[in-house]
């Protein structure tokens, strides 16, 4: 018979916050930079050089001396070319100019760079009206950065921008935390693969696909053990297998209280620690966290709606903190409920919603439709969570509640409901 857990029954809160004390923030390693999207930056960055390293043109077109524009127009002799990517080795006297590409350095001389729109060549010569400035489109040194600046640090998600910025200071490899390798295992007998036919009283597998699918969007990698049948020994090989091989072991089902519920069991059996089990929510209460070999695991419940809302409250988190995020993420904001709500007193509810402006700008709740913990549709059209808190037995319409944004999601979802 399995152990029960010291810490039976907790709050969301006393739950996640067990939970985040006892997941490790992985070791940063180097990561090529090609590699890196998405990782969190575990160094300081600097820029060891001024950059642009010289003034050049910010223009394709002539590099001239503002001096000789004192009239407003300018004939001038053309004395050769510069481009990007050399020093030129001509310089411009008063009355010449040389041709100059975008991102060429500056011919001693010039002080100004006129575009090539604005001139038009008259045998080896350039004639250019309007006023020029010293200085114009000239980009100068260092204008961008300076010697020393720091241009990126620690906690940093290297996104678009920051691998960028990584690779115009010179850098080939960066410090980063790793990206959580996440072991993802169904479990149960009734379970099949889509695509395979089912015998009675067997269902397709979803949930593997969901928890890869939010592993991703959490930043792991998801690594698939599969289906597993509810027995033993074939569970205890699983787990152990994949707490070898992963940072993260995540099961889906065999967590309450059914006689075929055997996860505990096996991660007792293999010497493992239960922390915690049975959380005060809905949906998913029968939520299950320990560790093996000092990685963690957390068994998430079977039904489809509670393993992805377990894993929103408390294996994202987990993930993130893994993956060296300083600081969570999701937005909250307060909305009305449109409709009433009845909920287990007890209990922290996360509700699906979508979300509709009102005419006042304000947001209105309203529930995805039914809310039973396997009814996936209600997940489906969710753009965020309502969280109607314990200690009330009910809500009423045009009650204001705490709501989290789904809205990692956004960039998914299509448009066109089934
Ligand atoms: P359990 O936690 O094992 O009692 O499972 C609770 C419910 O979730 C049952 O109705 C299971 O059939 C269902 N379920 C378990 N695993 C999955 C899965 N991988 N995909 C879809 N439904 C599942
Ligand atoms: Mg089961």
């Amino acid at each position: 018979m399995t152990q029960q857990p010291p810490n039976m029954n907790l709050s969301v809160d006393e739950a996640l916050e067990r939970i985040l004390q006892r997941v490790p923030v992985l070791e940063p390693v180097s990561v090529p930079l090609s590699q890196a999207f998405g990782l969190i930056l575990a160094e300081e960055v600097r820029s060891p050089a001024d950059l642009p390293g010289w003034d050049n043109s910010a223009v394709d077109g002539f590099a001239v001396r503002s001096e000789d524009f004192a009239t407003g127009e300018a004939l001038l002799e053309v004395v050769g070319e510069a481009y990007a990517g050399r020093i030129p080795d001509l310089s411009v006297a008063s009355g010449q100019a040389l041709r100059i590409t975008t991102g060429a350095p500056m011919p001693a001389g010039a002080d100004a760079a006129v575009m090539v729109e604005d001139t038009c060549l008259e045998g080896g010569r350039v004639r250019a009206r309007g006023r020029v400035s010293a200085g114009q489109n000239v980009r100068r040194a260092g204008e961008a950065l300076r010697e020393g600046q720091r241009v990126l640090l620690p906690g940093r998600v290297l996104d678009p921008a920051a691998l960028g910025m990584a690779a115009t200071v010179g850098r080939s490899t960066l410090r980063c935390h790793p990206r959580p390798q996440v072991a993802v295992l169904s479990t149960g007998d009734e379970l099949v693969e889509p695509g395979l036919p089912l015998r009675p009283g067997q269902i397709h597998d979803s949930n593997s696909y969901t928890l890869e699918g939010l592993v991703r969007l959490a930043g792991g990698e998801p690594v698939r053990f599969g289906l597993l049948e509810d027995r033993l020994e074939v569970l205890k090989q699983a787990l152990r297998r994949s707490a070898e091989e992963t940072d993260l072991v995540l099961t889906s089902a065999g967590v309450s209280m059914g006689e075929r519920d055997l996860v505990r069991a096996a991660l007792e059996a293999l010497g493992g620690e239960l922390d915690l089990w049975k959380v005060r929510m809905r949906p998913g209460k029968p939520l299950a966290f320990g560790s093996l070999g000092g990685v963690p695991m957390i068994g998430l419940p079977g039904n489809p709606v509670s393993s992805m809302i377990g894993f929103e409250v408390f294996v994202r988190p987990a993930l993130r903190k893994m993956a060296g995020h300083p600081a969570e993420s999701r937005r909250v904001l307060r909305a009305r409920l449109a409709e009433a709500v009845d909920k287990p007193q007890a209990l922290r509810v996360f509700a699906r919603c979508r979300l509709a402006e009102s005419a006042d700008g304000s947001w209105r709740l309203h529930l995805t439709g039914p809310q039973g913990s396997g009814i996936l549709m209600s997940m489906l059209e969710a753009q965020a969570l309502a969280i109607l808190p314990e200690g009330v037995a009910r809500m009423e319409a045009g009650d204001e509640v705490e709501v989290r944004l789904l809205d990692h999601l956004e960039g998914w979802r299509l448009q066109v409901r089934p």
